[in-house]
């Protein structure tokens, strides 16, 4: 009998024929919501699910009895119960490293558009409102040679910091659960507490993926410790940060900038006042968002699920323990 998969997500069609050539697929990679009946019906007897952006819950568990692994394509797992999926034996997999340097190049992204307030002028132009050469109040600020201070120092974090010690011969900082020695020596990045680190850092970036150890990481205690000329760039999950404390911190000129690829609602609220701020880069989470890398991580997922569901060891579990690999 051929194991069935239910994909949630757009896959590209190459990809999806050669899932198809293995197991019978059921393909809702336009789904609106997890209600739609026909999606229900084929949960019932999936045995694969390949997908992201959406929270699997353990009711929808429940209407799985016959799931063995999920290929999420994305890094992140923060829309999953790994603990939960561990218990009933349900494989989870990601996709790290594919996705790196593209989010990396995201939140650099970010670091410049916000220092040099590029979207900003850059809709200053297109109003016709450069009339004569610009004085001082529309000048940003250096990004190289400054301290850039890494909240996160993982496989993202790293890239970030790459860019900006080689790049732009930034000072780095960093704060990680664990010490990283070998970027120490690469970078000549130091450790610091988290506090200490928001006190020093001229541009402070956040890439430590969302767990109940990060949520709301950085609330109004923290923003309150950053500089007002520092930048606060977020490209790793919306709670990690408490979103009106950053708010209320920009408006009230406490920090000089934010660059934001990610939200704690997403997409946007119409009534979010983050897009019409001035000192603030609204990105609709693009981190990964090119075509070569997307097509890198629709490979992953698909290679993932294909070897989980065939018995053998994927390329990227996250939860080794579910069932022997
Ligand atoms: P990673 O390699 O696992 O890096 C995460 C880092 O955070 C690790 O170094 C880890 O420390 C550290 N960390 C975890 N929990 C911590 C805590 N409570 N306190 C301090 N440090 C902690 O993951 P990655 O590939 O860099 O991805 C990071 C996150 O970026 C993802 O989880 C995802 O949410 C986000 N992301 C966003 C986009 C986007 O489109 N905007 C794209 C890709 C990823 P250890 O090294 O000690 O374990």
């Amino acid at each position: 009998m051929q194991k069935r998969i239910v994909v949630y997500r757009r896959l590209p069609e190459a990809l999806l024929a050669e899932l198809k050539r293995d197991f019978h697929v059921d393909d809702f990679g336009h789904l609106e919501n997890f209600e739609d009946p026909a999606f229900r019906a084929a949960l019932k007897e999936a045995h694969g699910l390949v997908g992201a952006s959406q929270k699997i819950t353990p009711e929808i568990l429940d209407a799985a009895p016959h799931l063995e692994a999920i290929a999420s394509v994305s890094v992140g797992v923060d829309n999953y119960p790994v603990d939960e999926l561990t218990r009933r034996g349900i494989l989870l997999c990601n996709t790290p490293d594919v996705l790196t340097e593209t989010t990396a190049d995201t939140g650099f992204l970010l670091i410049m558009a916000t220092a040099r307030r590029a979207v900003e002028l850059a809709d200053f132009v297109r109003r016709g409102e450069w009339q004569a050469s610009l004085g001082a109040s529309h000048f940003g600020s250096d990004v190289h040679g400054k301290t850039l201070g890494m909240v996160g120092m993982g496989r993202i974090g790293a890239a970030i910091a790459r860019r900006g010690a080689l790049g732009f011969g930034m000072r780095i900082l960093y704060s990680n659960a664990s010490p990283k020695p070998a970027l120490e020596e690469e970078l000549g990045a130091r450790r610091r507490g988290l506090d200490e680190l928001l006190g020093e850092a001229d541009f402070v970036c956040v890439t430590v993926p969302l767990s109940p150890e990060t949520e709301r990481l950085i609330g109004q205690r923290e923003l309150g410790l950053m500089r007002d000329s520092a930048i606060f760039v977020n490209i790793a999950r919306g709670g990690v940060v408490d979103e009106a404390a950053l708010i209320e911190a920009l408006d009230a000129g406490r920090i000089r900038a934010a660059g934001l690829d990610v939200f704690e609602r997403e997409p946007l609220p119409a009534d979010s006042p983050l897009p019409h701020m001035a000192n603030v880069v609204a990105l609709p989470h693009i981190g990964s968002a090119t075509h070569e890398t997307r097509h890198a991580m629709a490979r992953r997922a698909v290679d993932n699920i294909r070897l989980a569901l065939s018995g053998e060891r994927p390329l990227s579990p996250v939860n080794e323990d579910a069932r022997p690999l």
